[in-house]
């Protein structure tokens, strides 16, 4: 019955939570391939400013990511060790594998703000359409020729 099991439920909240910010940064990766080759076919063109941005946004979502990881432990019952990755029970006081003493938070759920974070991509998503739509004309209407042709 895990379909009604509420920790199951969050759990792939959470999971979906991750699923999204991979394919943000699958996105900007891509998206940085492309500015990078374009600055380097045309050496009038500095994107550099896009992909600073763009690589910002990884690092932010990579962290995410792993808050998220952290809390779909804590459903399950886990925390990990802060010295080796260990993941041990949430009421261990010491790390079974290395012995590092847990903090006395480490029981309780990881801060991180589900919707907060929530929040933050769909401004992101926001961003990312507003720039393409910042995008030449030329290139929007390339591409629709190019989708008219298929
Ligand atoms: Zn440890």
């Amino acid at each position: 019955m895990a379909l009604f099991d509420p920790k199951a439920k969050i759990i792939s909240g959470y999971q979906r939570a991750i699923d999204d910010r991979s394919s943000s940064i699958r996105k900007y990766y891509d998206e940085i391939g492309k500015l990078y080759y374009d600055q380097y076919k045309d050496m009038n063109v500095d994107n550099t400013k896009d992909i600073n941005t763009r690589c910002e946004a990884i690092t932010r979502l990579s962290n995410e990511i792993e808050d998220y990881k952290l809390k779909i432990l804590f459903e399950k019952g886990l925390k990990k060790c802060p010295n080796c990755g260990t993941e041990n029970s949430l009421e261990y006081g010491f790390c079974f594998k290395c012995g590092t003493k847990f903090d006395e938070d480490s029981s309780k759920e990881p801060k991180t703000d589900f919707e907060e974070a929530e929040a933050k991509l769909e401004e992101d998503k926001e961003e990312a359409a507003e720039e393409a739509a910042e995008e030449p004309a030329e290139e929007a209407s390339e591409e629709s020729e190019e989708k008219a042709e298929e």
